[in-house]
């Protein structure tokens, strides 16, 4: 099986995607599709972690393709793991019609622990969506579009005693809590914190200088 985050609609397809300011060309320049095995299914498992923001990411799009909750979830900011609406992330993941996946650009540094992705996450759209409304309900009628988006991550260390809910051996439990790895800083998840807290990532640092700066 394909990777899901290999997936890239092609370029008569992208061309028609109601965004035209930024369909590019460059990223297609690896062609070698990576199978599900060989890319975002270690980090599904627990039996990797991904190394950098880009690969988070794909492997959270790749999540939201096969519904796979527990992982979103794992891979958000500790501190905001218990406000997220896991049914709503459930119901939209399903209901979706992804498409595919253009890395427009990953900045793998922003400030000492902080990394942006700005992607292309594609999906498939009724053309006409209020004919459903008077009960015409057309097949295949469907155009291309895509969320584009600027995502913002923290590499952080997970102090957090419980164990990730897709780990899957029990043996290294000390060493999992203890691992430096990077997280999506949600910025619908609205935390009661003020400016001059420490940091929700627990970098020690204030949080208008940290994780603040890309959630505001
Ligand atoms: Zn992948
Ligand atoms: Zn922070």
């Amino acid at each position: 099986m394909k990777c899901p985050c290999q997936v890239m609609p092609n370029n008569n397809t992208a061309s028609s995607v109601t965004d035209h300011s930024s369909v590019t060309n460059h990223a297609v320049t690896d062609h070698t599709m990576k199978s599900y095995a060989n890319c975002c299914q270690p980090f599904h498992t627990g039996s990797s972690i991904p190394q950098t923001a880009e690969q988070l990411m794909r492997s959270r799009y790749s999540a939201f393709v096969l519904v796979d909750v527990p992982y979103i979830v794992a891979t958000t900011l500790p501190a905001q793991q218990a406000l997220l609406d896991k049914q709503a992330i459930a119901d939209w993941a399903k209901q979706t019609d992804w498409a595919g996946l253009e890395i427009v650009k990953h900045t793998p540094k922003v400030g000492k622990r902080h990394a942006q992705v700005e992607f292309k996450a594609f999906f498939h759209a009724d053309e006409q969506q209020d004919k459903h409304a008077q009960g015409e309900l057309e097949q295949g009628k469907t155009i291309l579009q895509a969320h584009h988006e600027l995502s913002s991550f923290v590499k952080a260390t997970n102090k957090l005693s419980d164990k990730p809910s897709n780990k899957l051996d029990g043996k290294s439990d000390n060493q999992q809590t203890q691992l430096t790895q990077w997280y999506f800083l949600d910025p619908t998840v609205s935390l009661n914190i003020s400016q001059k807290q420490p940091c929700i990532c627990g970098s020690g640092e204030k949080y208008k200088r940290c994780c603040g700066r890309f959630l505001d």
